[in-house]
């Protein structure tokens, strides 16, 4: 080696070594370590006590994120209330068996809700079958409102609003969509109508695999469609498929679009292997993925390009301090009801931790009892009376001068347990201009051909015996008690 190639070898390591350093340097100034905290003087009581309607912890949602972070809120003594949402319980109530929440062998995911729910209350969470319209974070505590228009006042929030099952964008996909046109995204809440029939599920993951073997004691023939040369099922999931004779797996294939007589769809347009064909079938299962629902949040918080709110670091903290987010709508990578559960129990940890930090305590919640939110007023929920028979109900029309509601429901309809709180509200608040009852469908099929009920759930209102209303899927509450101010009017 020559002098020269020395002093340039010992020029292009001092430069290197000066290059790093100077970025080390650079770093240390931009990322201001302290960044991230939290200001908790910023956040201070007295703002609190003019205010009405207040809520340490307020959950948005009811899955098993939104119920463990109201858990651990509640068993922690803070007032803690769990605004439902449209759809009480999330995506486990369309859950046959959940197999893998470590611990607990096999059991119904409408079950583990009603356990994890149940556990929360027992510690004091209150639940509220509501659904929060808007968060305003210009002041603190930051304002929320309901679908209803109540205005409430929350120290914390925790975001639990899970996500929704996508569609295909293709034509014909507005027309179809629904259990009695032929498109649907829950196979455990329609299988029982699709008896003798032939079906596509569409996607290649777990949720496709879950959903064929639900439609396997129905459908007469079950198709897979998976675009891709392989399923992304788990192995346990895919050798499971092989033991249905009734389904098969077709690979290389989607829809391009729905077809049908404008009142149902009849068959489907494809590529298979990249050709062009067509397929007459009687129902399209999707299981195609997820969408965060974070139209909410859009605006309030950071969110990711594809609308998954972004957390700071291990916590459940989102950019904006006493907000915080856990289970799907924070997570599209693993999406498993047992990490949405940590996920809340993080969350919950971290509200708790807020409300302390910032003197929250026994005393402060004493000096604001009246002021905090009250779940109760109006009337309250009334059971639905369940119809067991035909002769039931017709000696129940025969005595009634009123209107009757039936709400036509099978066990195995998530959708259906979803609208029941509903009802039961409306049940107390029109007790004295209408008659409520609900109906097993599989219990009295008759009711079926009779009313010409199609699926489950189906709402009616029968006047004298006659067709008065009729409802086919859970409304919010408000659009529901407008519905039947309207039918008992006269006009829908
Ligand atoms: P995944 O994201 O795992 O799978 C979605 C599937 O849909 C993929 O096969 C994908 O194809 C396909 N797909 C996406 N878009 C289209 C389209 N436009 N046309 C055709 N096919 C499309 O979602 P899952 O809901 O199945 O599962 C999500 C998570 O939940 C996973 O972690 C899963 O393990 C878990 N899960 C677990 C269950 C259990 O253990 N019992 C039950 C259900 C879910 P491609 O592969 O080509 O991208």
């Amino acid at each position: 080696m020559n002098r020269d190639m020395r002093v340039s070898i010992k020029t292009v390591l001092f430069l290197g070594i000066a290059a790093a350093i100077a970025w080390v340097g650079i770093r240390f100034l931009i990322k201001k370590p302290h960044h991230d905290r939290v200001n908790y003087g910023h956040y201070k009581l007295d703002a609190i006590y003019n205010k009405e309607n207040i809520i340490p912890v307020i959950v948005v949602g009811s899955g098993p994120a939104g119920l463990s972070a109201a858990l651990y809120g509640a068993r922690s003594g803070f007032h803690t209330v769990v605004f439902e949402g449209a759809k009480p319980g999330g995506q486990l109530m369309g859950t046959s068996f959940v197999e893998n929440w470590p611990g607990l062998p096999k059991k119904m995911g409408p079950d583990l809700i009603a356990s994890l729910k149940g556990q929360a209350q027992e510690f004091g969470a209150v639940i509220v079958n509501e659904t929060i319209k808007s968060i305003d974070t210009k002041q603190w505590p930051y304002v929320l409102t309901t679908e209803n228009g109540k205005t409430l006042h929350a120290l914390t929030v925790i975001l639990a609003t899970g996500a929704t099952a996508r569609q295909l964008d293709v034509p014909g996909k507005d027309e179809y969509f629904g259990w009695d046109k032929g498109i649907s995204t829950c196979a455990i809440c329609d299988a029982p109508f699709y008896k003798g029939k032939e079906v596509f599920v569409i996607g290649g993951g777990d949720s496709a695999a879950e959903e064929a073997m639900q439609l396997a004691p129905y459908a007469s023939k079950i198709t897979v469609l998976v675009r891709a040369k392989t399923m992304r099922a788990s192995a346990v999931m895919q050798d499971r498929l092989k033991t249905y004779p009734n389904i098969t797996v077709q690979y290389n294939s989607f829809i391009t679009a729905y077809k049908g007589d404008g009142k149902r769809m009849t068959e489907v347009e494809l590529m298979v292997d990249g050709k062009p064909s067509k397929a007459k079938l009687d129902g399209v299962f999707l299981a195609v993925g997820h969408d965060p629902n974070s139209e909410l949040v859009k605006g309030v918080v950071s969110l990711d390009s594809a609308g998954f709110v972004l957390l700071k670091g291990r916590s459940q903290a989102t950019s904006v301090p006493a907000i915080y987010a856990a289970g799907d709508v924070a997570d599209h990578k693993y999406r498993q009801a047992g990490i949405a559960s940590g996920d809340g129990i993080k969350a919950g940890l971290d509200a708790v931790e807020f409300l302390r930090m910032i003197g929250f305590n026994d005393a402060v919640a004493a000096k604001v009892e009246d002021n905090l939110f009250d779940a109760e007023g109006g009337p309250g929920r009334q059971a639905l009376s369940p119809l067991k028979k035909m002769a039931d109900f017709e000696k129940v029309a025969a005595e009634s001068d009123l209107p009757i509601l039936l709400d036509f429901y099978t066990e195995s309809c998530p959708t259906c347990m979803q609208l029941l709180p509903t009802l039961e509200i409306l049940a107390g608040e029109f007790a004295d201009q209408m008659k409520f009852f609900k109906v097993d469908l599989m219990e009295v099929p008759e009711f079926q051909a009779k009313y010409k009920i199609v699926g489950v759930p189906t709402v009616l209102i029968l006047k004298k015996g006659e067709d008065i209303g009729r409802i086919q899927k859970p409304m919010p509450l408000k659009d529901m008690r407008s519905f039947l101010e309207k039918t008992l009017k006269g006009g829908e």
